[in-house]
């Protein structure tokens, strides 16, 4: 093989680069992958500690399939590298009576068996002492709910990878890529130039400036996470004494909280940021009304959780209109396939995403239904 060639280039090496490299190497593929930084990283979207993983899918019963063949990748991975990987601790969506949010998780278990359990504001409050639903409110509990480590998951598929014989180029930027039916080429930052037979474009936040002539409706929506030391009932914060949940404090806007897992009790406001462009963002700053926003609703029905504030973080989803991914070849190149699942919600389905694009690449079809993450549907 011409140095400097590969089967495959993976350009991002994030959630779900990091899983296409893992799988494409593990199976015997020669794989280069590029990454602007050094991965896991706090620039793009995959950084702050856990994510939430969730079966009774609220965004719909067409995630349930993929997200249950992640949770067996999650558990495989936690075994072959003795890390922890995922933790389950039941999940609480609470909203109010009557919401879309919690008759689409119906919706998702009745149509494939999940386990969940409904509970009424009473149940929820004499359950955990912590929580103070309102009268108005239901909830479920999504006993599969639980957290995947995302630092933990990346670095184990890098590493993996490695052994596996990929190359990885981390703080190479890729600034340019052209393909043609006889292979693809990629071009660093410092002029450097690379040649496969394949093309990912897994760039996160960055997706759409590296695909240009597609337009891609791809909207950065600034996040910010922060952690709290309870003011009481510190023990109840703890992974196994509660669950991680998410409040509907308006209609389709949700918090949701964490567990501590050692940094502290993770929350955040679901989509309210304001759209940034990556390579500008302040990371740095969070300010004083975001702070104060999150606490004012998390006081209404967690008023134990927010004394001192211990950490904060900036991050980035990539949203798409209609906030489903896009899992596609490219429509001109049959060789370059686009992979952005995120929309805030793409963490927990990286694993899966991986052997996807081992599947899409080397047979050109997967056994799940990627019809709603295709790219024809923007046009
Ligand atoms: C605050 C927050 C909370 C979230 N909570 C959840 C949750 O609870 N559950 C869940 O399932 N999901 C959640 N998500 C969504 C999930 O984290 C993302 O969907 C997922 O991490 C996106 O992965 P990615 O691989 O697309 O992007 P990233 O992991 O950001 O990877 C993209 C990579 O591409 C690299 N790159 C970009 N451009 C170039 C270039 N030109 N050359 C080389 N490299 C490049 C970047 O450096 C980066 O490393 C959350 C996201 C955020 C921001």
């Amino acid at each position: 093989m011409v140095k400097n060639s590969a089967d495959v280039l993976v350009i991002g090496l994030g959630a779900h680069g990091s899983a296409a490299t893992y799988n494409l190497s593990r199976n015997g593929l020669k794989v280069i992958g590029f990454d602007t930084y050094h991965p896991p990283h706090d620039m793009g979207s995959s950084h702050g500690q856990a994510r939430i993983i969730r079966k009774a899918y609220s965004e719909g019963p067409h995630y349930v399939p993929l997200v249950s063949r992640s949770y067996d990748l999650f558990f495989q991975l936690q075994e072959l590298t003795g890390t922890k990987m995922i933790n389950i601790t039941g999940g609480l969506q609470v909203g109010r009576k009557g919401s879309l949010r919690l008759s689409s998780i119906k919706e998702s278990a009745d149509m494939h068996g999940c386990e969940i359990e409904f509970m009424t504001a009473d149940e929820v409050r004499s359950t955990w002492n912590i929580f103070e639903p309102e009268d108005n409110m239901d909830a479920v509990l999504d006993i599969m709910g639980g957290a995947v480590f995302p630092e933990k998951v990346i670095d184990a598929h890098l590493q993996l990878a490695r052994i596996n014989g990929a190359d990885l180029k981390f703080n190479h930027k890729i600034v340019n890529w052209d393909a043609s039916s006889s292979g693809v080429r990629v071009e660093t930052e410092s002029g450097d130039e690379f040649f496969g037979d394949k093309l990912i474009i897994s760039a996160g936040a960055w997706a759409h400036k590296l695909c240009l002539d597609l337009s891609l409706p791809l909207s950065i929506e600034r996040q910010v996470l922060f952690w709290f030391n309870p003011i009481s009932n510190n023990d109840m914060f703890l992974p196994g004494n509660s669950p991680n949940h998410s409040w509907e404090y308006e209609s389709g806007q949700t918090i949701y909280i964490q567990p501590n897992y050692g940094r502290g009790v993770k929350a955040a406001i679901h989509h309210d940021g304001l759209e940034v462009d990556p390579d500008t963002l302040d990371r740095n700053n969070v300010l004083r009304s975001e702070e104060k926003k999150l606490i004012s609703i998390i006081r209404r029905y967690v008023p134990s959780l927010p004394g001192e504030v211990i950490g904060r973080s900036v991050c980035m989803y990539t949203n798409t209109p209609d906030l489903e991914f896009i899992i596609d070849f490219h429509p001109e190149h049959s060789n370059v396939l686009i992979l952005s699942p995120c929309s805030g919600h793409g963490f927990k389905f990286s694993p899966v995403v991986g052997e996807i694009a081992f599947n899409l690449l080397t047979e050109g079809n997967s056994e799940f239904d990627l019809m709603p993450f295709s790219i024809n549907r923007f046009t």
